[in-house]
């Protein structure tokens, strides 16, 4: 298939380390991988020939809980299938489900039930699912948001074991607090069994932070969002995500979890270290009501696009979209060359799986079509349409 575009937005680097843009350009994708990316003309006549907006990489995102009315850590997999199947809509094409902190049992509970059919979904044909991203239980429970405070634990050497054996391969991310008992140690497990860790849900100083980054932590949980925030003689969380070059940070960009000039700061303080995530819940893309999220109750009411909350008035995930999250940060004053990148090269790069989140020779045909209002119109998952309209 040859696709032709007035814009390709690949996230891809040039020479000189910009985010490159080709305009117009085209794309041939043969089985489901990208065989050639070029600018101006497409050495035949395409397949499909967009009139407008740009063709980009698909999104990947690194925490969603749930979506469409579907909690993943409950672990069904018509559920997880039917999340897969719809999240296209949305530009995502790649996705941890995420699991919030619930009694250790229920979790190595899940961990077993997906493990038996997460890898049926690794490839497609919806969304592709990238393995499990564990937020919990290891966390402060003065941080801990919309985690239920009874279900909170300490780590230690056993219980990490059992939930690694309980889903083999399958936990990508854990999210963990590096300030608890048996913290660092966690993390040097944790990493040492390639599992990424994420410090999240932590009341850490920038000191504490740096030590986990020591202790091979890479990633920050939704930065600015229930963590220690910068203090000018305190730099906390924020303040060591933000600079230490080892650490890449997780943003969720629906302007209610962090203000448009916050968001923009991020990007500009930590250039090509933050992604951007849904931190979706169950109630994403559904109507106003009650429902219910990691055992709490939850009220999803007022403006379209705006989170969930808890009885308390505590944010519980979001009801974002990855599309809308690019176009957030760009009426945010972000280049959109460099909010793409942020929804999927660098998240990607960060879980190992550089064959995703770029339009490039060799790279998987994960493609979404953004119209001129930059909202997804069709998307492609390893070359085969999942969503939109015929855009031919
Ligand atoms: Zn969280």
């Amino acid at each position: 298939m040859i696709i032709a575009t007035p814009s390709i937005i690949p996230a891809t680097l040039d020479a000189e380390g910009r985010e490159q843009v080709l305009a117009p350009g085209y794309v041939q994708t043969e089985g489901g991988t990208i065989i050639d990316v070029g600018l101006g003309a497409p050495p035949r006549r395409p397949d499909v020939e967009l009139a407008t907006g740009h063709l980009v990489p698909g999104f990947v995102d690194l925490q969603v809980n749930g979506y469409f009315g579907v909690e993943l850590g409950d672990a069904e997999p018509d559920g997880w299938v039917a999340v897969a199947r719809r999240l296209p809509e949305t530009g995502a094409t790649a996705f941890l489900p995420t699991f919030i902190t619930s009694p250790v049992e229920v979790t190595a509970a899940a961990l077993r039930a997906a493990s038996q059919f997460a890898p049926g979904l690794a490839a497609g044909p919806g969304a592709r699912v990238l393995g499990v991203h564990l937020e919990g239980p290891f966390i402060a429970a003065s941080r801990r948001g919309a985690h239920n405070r009874d279900w909170i634990i300490a780590p230690d050497e056993k219980t990490i074991d059992m939930l690694l054996a309980a889903g083999p391969g399958l936990v990508r991310v854990v999210t963990l607090a590096p300030e608890v008992a048996g913290g660092m140690a966690a993390i040097e497990q944790l990493t040492a069994a390639g599992v990424q860790v994420s410090v999240g849900h932590s009341d850490a100083t920038a000191e504490q932070v740096a030590a986990a980054a020591a202790a091979g932590a890479r990633l920050v949980t939704h930065l600015f969002n229930g963590q220690r925030p910068l203090h000018h003689r305190e730099p906390g969380v924020v303040g060591q995500a933000l600079t230490d070059t080892r650490l890449s940070s997780g943003l969720i960009a629906d302007m209610y979890h962090v203000v448009p000039p916050v968001a923009a700061l991020a990007f500009r303080a930590a250039p090509g270290r933050i992604f951007l995530v849904t931190d979706a819940a169950a109630s994403a893309g559904m109507a106003e009501g009650r429902y219910v999220l990691g055992g709490e109750p939850i009220e999803v009411a007022g403006k379209a696009g705006a989170p969930p909350v808890r009885a308390d008035g505590t944010l519980a995930g979001s009801a974002l979209r990855m599309d809308l999250a690019v176009a957030n940060m760009v009426a945010a004053g972000i280049e959109l060359p460099d909010a793409i990148a942020a929804a999927t090269r660098i998240p990607a790069d960060v879980i190992g799986r550089p064959e995703l989140g770029r339009i490039a020779q060799g790279a998987a045909a994960d493609l979404v079509w953004l119209n001129d209002d930059l909202a997804a119109d069709a998307t492609w998952v390893a070359g085969r349409q999942m969503h939109g309209r015929s855009p031919g």
